[in-house]
């Protein structure tokens, strides 16, 4: 169903000429997915300036059943935060909601509107002297909205989790224009059900998130960065558990590189260079984040003693110590351009996969064999956040197939690795949640019971459902 003149008429007026876009152009920046996958269609770009205006604007929607889709940074990368083809849904941006509210350093504590970019956020924080720890690659465009919509993980979960961990209170418009407001900076409130984490990780299909609480830390005194090489995935697991033994909660990041993965980004990204003697059959990027100073400097930290120890216990062959601070860009250029890097080969089948990590050894090697049956000379890449059992699982066109056949055994290769990541009690969607992309995979995998649960607290949330429909869970 389109959506009426009427109710597009009560929205303008509601938002005024500078509150929303209807120009074809100016709308199509909104309507297209980040790696250009999708582009979905929309009359009207609905741009709110405040929380009582979203308010408003849900009102209208809800009178007339319209569906919402809620976009902050648009980085989202399962269609989550673009409207469908079908043009009768409001594409809702928070973009002009970018405001702190307040910081209190005292309190560790800041309240900032939803569409506020995440570097911004990290920004304030530091600028009063604190840290916002949230970091993945895309906070110079990712909102905090969108970071808490997704429940965002990044390179610093292990020392600080995900963004779940860290909000403290969130205001939310619900689906019939109410506005909750939960904002609290409480690290301690068992006074009832817990509304706040409903809303976390919803991906806009519950509320629309316009403000939150958020945690601060101090900041990191010493940064230690090592970049190792290993021969095996086992003993890299090995080296994770003693880092963990030998550094404990200092231990920030872990994140693993293959072979065939360095080898592309030395080859397909400039001014990048290898920082070991050799290329190996794994490398990672490790780094500790010191509450305290380093009296005896970076070279003799804990990491460093920790690594020594890995030598001795023959689980790593090489490793290099990052002494300044164009060295640390160095070893983090060769991990967050594995993405990147990849676009000059043909774009991958990508997975976005977690495990226990005990099991990733196993994984991988399960994984490969279930691919390779498919198609013999397929590039494997699995990379990224090790230390929480979560593998970026990019498949990549042999470079001797065209694009077309690669591409039609797509189903194939998901279904391979979603079977084998159900078998082994995991998850298909670690970190970028569900999205229009894999609403069904997910009710093919998950167990009954837990889609019937999803299902009833969306029908009771949403009843008519306008809150970003057939996202995360179809109603
Ligand atoms: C290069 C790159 C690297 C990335 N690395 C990581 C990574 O390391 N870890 C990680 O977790 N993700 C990563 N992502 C994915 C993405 O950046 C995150 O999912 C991010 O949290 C999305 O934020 P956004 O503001 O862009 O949200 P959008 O893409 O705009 O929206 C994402 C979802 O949230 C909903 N939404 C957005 N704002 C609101 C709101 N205010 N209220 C309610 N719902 C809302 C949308 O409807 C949509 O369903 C990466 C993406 C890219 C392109």
């Amino acid at each position: 169903m389109t959506i009426s003149e009427t109710a597009l008429t009560e929205i303008k007026d509601l938002l005024g000429p500078k509150g929303y876009i209807t120009d074809p152009a100016a709308k199509a920046l909104f309507m297209a997915e980040w790696r250009g996958r999708s582009v979905g269609s929309s009359p009207l770009v609905a741009l709110p300036r405040s929380t009582e205006e979203v308010s408003a604007l849900v009102k209208i929607c809800a009178k007339h059943k319209i569906g919402i889709v809620p976009q902050g940074g648009n980085t989202g990368l399962v269609e989550g935060g673009i409207p469908d083809d079908s043009n009768s849904q409001l594409l809702l941006s928070l973009s002009k909601m970018d405001k702190l509210v307040e910081i209190d350093p005292l309190d560790y504590s800041m309240t900032i509107e939803s569409g506020m970019p995440l570097y911004k956020a990290q920004e304030h924080a530091r600028d009063h002297n604190r840290l916002f720890p949230l970091s993945l690659a895309s906070e110079g465009t990712c909102t905090v909205g969108g970071n808490i919509a997704t429940n965002a993980g990044g390179i610093h979960v292990m020392k600080y989790g995900n963004m779940r961990d860290l909000v403290l209170g969130l205001e939310v418009v619900l689906a019939n224009g109410e506005i909750w407001n939960g904002l609290q900076s409480l690290r301690k409130d068992n006074a009832g059900l817990d509304l706040r984490n409903i809303f976390v990780g919803s991906e806009g299909a519950l509320g629309i998130v316009t403000r939150a609480t958020v945690k601060l830390f101090p900041r990191p005194r010493a940064v230690e960065t090592i970049f190792v090489g290993f021969e095996d995935l086992d003993k890299g697991l090995r080296l994770l558990s003693k880092l963990r033994e030998e550094c404990g909660t200092s231990l920030t990041a872990f994140e693993i590189i293959p072979k065939a993965g360095l080898e592309l980004v030395l080859k397909n990204i400039p001014d990048t260079r290898q920082v070991l003697d050799n290329i190996y059959q794994w490398h990672a990027v490790i780094e500790c984040w010191h509450d305290t100073s380093l009296n005896d400097g970076i070279e003799s930290g804990p990491l460093a003693q920790a690594i020594a120890d890995g030598f001795e216990a023959d689980l790593i062959v090489d490793a290099a110590v990052a002494t300044s601070d164009s060295q640390k860009q160095d070893f983090w250029k060769l991990r967050e351009n594995l993405s990147e890097a990849q676009r000059e080969e043909g774009t991958g089948i990508k997975h976005d996969i977690s495990v226990s990590c005990a099991k990733l050894p196993k994984f991988v090697a399960e994984a490969e064999k279930r691919v390779l049956a498919i198609h013999p000379g397929t590039r494997i890449l699995p990379y990224g956040h090790a230390g929480d059992g979560n593998l970026h699982y990019d498949v990549i066109r042999p470079l001797d197939m065209d694009k077309d056949s690669f591409f039609a055994l797509k189903q194939q290769m998901n279904d391979a690795i979603h079977d084998l990541i159900a078998d082994m009690g995991g998850s298909i969607a670690a970190e970028h949640g569900i999205g229009a992309l894999k609403a069904d995979e997910m009710e093919r995998l998950k167990p009954a019971i837990d889609i019937s649960l999803m299902r009833t607290l969306k029908h009771s949330l949403d009843p008519h459902n306008i809150m970003n429909p057939n996202r995360v869970i179809k109603a």
